[in-house]
């Protein structure tokens, strides 16, 4: 059975959306692809029960109330209703082994829904961070990661230690939520992936592999990766 993988979805004005390259991805790793829109936290339990994987979309800037923050100054757009189902459809997720792909803002929303911290705005770090926000083609790699030794992301990408990838944040993980670990970094220490010490397969990275994957054939490799995941001995 092909794996049913909720993909959850952004918000603009009078509509939700969310790019095709994720929904063609999770089909062409072998799962099946469900958009899922906002909704109230009591149904998040029956999400969970029938989806068999979730992918944590890129988006808009983290409300920081959600990690005991006051807004600063460079802090971007906030959607609260998706914040709220994020956070309440992640946290039913992370009590139990089922399996989770964060991307970008899906990073930085499952490291504050496992009980971490964000940089609002990474501009503030100084004049030795990296460009971060990419002005290329969403395509293009722009900047290095390095993989951490020994992590399911360096397992992942196992014909090398570090990979060029593109980048489309302005915040980043600040304190890592406990339980996880770092599994990649840039080269100017901003954290670029994380993953869960113990579950199979709690894995966020801060780039866009959806945008890579048709021109770069490793990026699918992390579709290919949650497919297997939520497949478990079925696939
Ligand atoms: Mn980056």
């Amino acid at each position: 059975m092909r794996p049913l993988i909720g993909i959850t979805c952004g918000i603009d004005h009078d509509r939700y959306y969310l790019s095709r390259f994720y929904s063609q991805g999770v089909e062409a790793a072998g799962g099946i692809p469900v958009l899922l829109p906002p909704v109230a936290a009591s149904c998040c339990p029956a999400l969970h029960q029938k989806l068999d994987g979730l992918i944590l979309s890129g988006g808009v800037d983290l409300d920081p109330a959600a990690f005991g923050e006051e807004p600063r100054i460079g802090l971007g757009e906030i959607t609260p209703e998706r914040d709220a189902f994020e956070l309440a459809l992640t946290k039913v997720f992370l009590a139990t082994p089922k399996p989770i792909l964060a991307i970008c803002r899906g990073l930085q929303l499952l490291n504050v829904a496992a009980g971490g911290t964000l940089w609002q705005d990474i501009a503030a770090l100084g004049k030795d961070t990296l460009k971060h926000t990419q002005e290329a083609p969403r395509w293009y790699a722009t900047h290095t990661v390095e993989f951490v030794a020994g992590t399911k992301l360096h397992d992942i990408f196992k014909q090398s230690n570090s990979i060029r990838v593109n980048s489309f944040h302005h915040q980043a993980i600040k304190t890592v939520a406990e339980g996880f670990m770092v599994s990649a970094v840039a080269t100017d220490g901003i954290i670029e992936a994380i993953e869960a010490r113990d579950y199979p397969y709690w894995l966020g990275v801060q780039w866009h592999p959806e945008c890579m994957w048709e021109k770069d054939s490793r990026q699918m490799q992390l579709f290919e990766s949650l497919v297997t995941a939520c497949c478990g001995k079925n696939c």
